[in-house]
């Protein structure tokens, strides 16, 4: 299985999967072009993606999903009642939160409703060869379920929004501040770092951290602070909007 963050923060999230021989793409926030570009400086041909997989409506997840889904003719994977907001896509599957979609001869890509101001918004689970990857952002507490379903991971994508103190301090309006901090908002380093430990198994190789923020966290006060509460071997990197993770592989 192989894995690429092309971009992750506040701006815009677009997650590279190759798993069971199949290239995917989960959220497709950044422009096609540069959805193309980043793809493209991993060698990856994006016309070798077989197709998308959509979390929720908001910009920083979908802002590419048309131009570059009608482009390659990609279908796209949504839930019905995130389908009306997205932009005119090649095609589109409809999943039931909750759902597994199938994909190549034995893959399998977990829904898992999470708790976030969208309309059905979703994580995921992609098993594959036996090998299983979680990819969770936008998620403002964790839950039993997502505890549950992140159990046995091999990797996870995990969303580390913000310092509580640094979002304390940043110039952002009160209602934004009281919206990221909700239940239904964004999961901060700590909590990050607490589901983390709840999930820890011997199998899990590596963990990547989502969806920083820009204004109100720096990705050493994250990778500080997750640290704290996982094995020190364990790789530990964060997504950025600015590059591409790189490619790790995880067997
Ligand atoms: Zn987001
Ligand atoms: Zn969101």
């Amino acid at each position: 299985m192989r894995i690429s963050l092309l971009s992750s923060g506040s701006k815009a999230n677009c997650t590279f999967v190759e798993a069971g021989g199949v290239r995917f793409l989960i959220d497709c926030g950044l422009s096609g072009k540069q959805t193309e570009l980043r793809l493209n400086e991993l060698g990856v041909d994006p016309t070798t993606i077989e197709f998308i997989v959509i979390s929720h409506e908001h910009s920083d997840h979908i802002r590419g999903v048309g131009t570059f889904s009608r482009k390659h003719k990609i279908p796209v994977f949504v839930n019905e009642a995130t389908k009306k907001y997205l932009p005119k896509s090649y095609a589109f599957e409809t999943f039931v939160t909750g759902d597994e979609i199938p994909f190549g001869s034995t893959g399998k890509i977990k829904t898992v409703s999470i708790p976030h101001d969208a309309v059905d918004p979703v994580g995921f689970t992609v098993k594959a060869n036996g090998l299983k990857l979680g990819h969770v952002t936008d998620i403002g507490r964790s839950t039993s379920l997502v505890k549950k379903e992140l159990m046995g991971c091999h990797a996870i994508v995990l969303e580390s929004n913000h310092d509580p103190n640094m979002l304390l301090d940043c110039g952002y309006p009160w209602e934004l501040k009281a919206r990221i901090q909700s239940t239904h908002g964004h999961l901060s380093n700590e909590a990050c770092g607490g589901l983390l430990f709840d999930v820890l198994n011997s199998d899990l190789q590596a963990v990547f951290l989502a969806h920083l923020s820009e204004n109100s966290n720096t990705e050493s006060k994250a990778l500080e602070t997750v640290r704290r509460y996982i094995p020190e071997g364990l790789h530990l990197q964060c997504g950025s909007v600015g590059a591409s993770t790189g490619i790790f592989s995880v067997s």
